[in-house]
């Protein structure tokens, strides 16, 4: 295992979608062929490692390649290193300029499995046109997740109704950032250990009311420390704490009995 994941690391990633790959060989798509061949100079028999983005990776080897068409032969199948991994999903308001960005980016590297842009009354940034916003918002977690190696690649949701938010979260442990809270720490959420689903506020942050709000839906106040973290930071050192606990390690295994 160990092998083909440095074999996994040291290629270039791609993420195919399932229709591109067969039993033995993959059908990279012109725009992956260009990248291959003529940004990373790739040539026939050059590894190339191949996701399809759901937790399967293999080591391919290129067969055939034209400017605009590329054949990989699958060579071997990679064990995902993060299957042990915790689930930890995050749920912010959404961000101004590329802080959201850098969010998207950070959280996928730590190793985050899906996002939640929700709104909140201080939010500066509005959400003019949800589609277009998905679309690029899932654009950075793909190449996030190609960068890092990740193995899935982070879902994203835009929530215009916060009814609508709360009535679809599944995790057991629910914990909200905020600046206020002098009871608990982020030491609740790593002795957790449980899937779960932390939120973080907007430039403004959150007001009482939606604390209260948020806590009447089970999200457990937490504070980050006696300094106020930017709203892009906060939900990164969020999935840092939250990731701690397990990280990749090969042989962790959770019990969340
Ligand atoms: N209200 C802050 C700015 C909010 S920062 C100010 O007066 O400047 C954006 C978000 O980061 C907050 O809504 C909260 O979710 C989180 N956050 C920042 N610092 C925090 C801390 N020390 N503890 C818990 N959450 C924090």
């Amino acid at each position: 295992m160990a092998q083909s994941l440095e074999k996994f690391r040291r290629a270039p990633r791609i993420f195919a979608a399932p229709e591109q790959i067969n039993s033995n060989d993959v059908v990279l798509s012109k725009e992956q062929a260009n990248h291959i061949i003529r940004v990373l100079r790739k040539k026939p028999g050059d590894t190339v490692a191949v996701l399809d983005g759901q937790g399967r990776a293999w080591i391919t080897r290129i067969k055939s390649c034209s400017k605009s068409a590329v054949t990989t032969q699958i060579v071997e199948s990679v064990p995902n290193p993060c299957i042990n991994q915790r689930s930890v999903q995050i749920a912010l308001g959404s961000l101004k300029g590329d802080s959201l960005g850098v969010v998207l980016q950070k959280c996928t590297e730590i190793g985050v499995e899906a996002f939640h842009l929700v709104p909140a009354e201080r939010s500066i940034a509005r959400v003019k046109d949800p589609q277009a916003k998905l679309i690029r918002c899932q654009s950075i977690l793909t190449s996030a997740a190609e960068q890092c190696g990740a193995f899935v690649v982070p879902r994203v949701h835009i929530w215009e109704r916060l009814d609508d938010f709360f009535k679809q979260v599944g995790c057991p442990s629910r914990y909200i950032a905020w600046e206020n809270e002098t009871a608990h720490d982020c030491r609740d959420i790593i002795k957790d250990l449980h899937p779960c689903i932390l939120a973080s506020g907007p430039e403004g942050g959150f007001s009482e009311e939606e604390v209260k709000r948020w806590t009447e839906h089970g999200f457990k106040p937490v504070s980050l420390g006696p300094h106020i973290l930017r709203a892009e930071t906060a939900p990164i050192a969020l999935a840092a704490i939250a990731l701690c606990v397990t990280g990749c390690s090969f042989e962790t295994t959770i019990d969340v009995s």
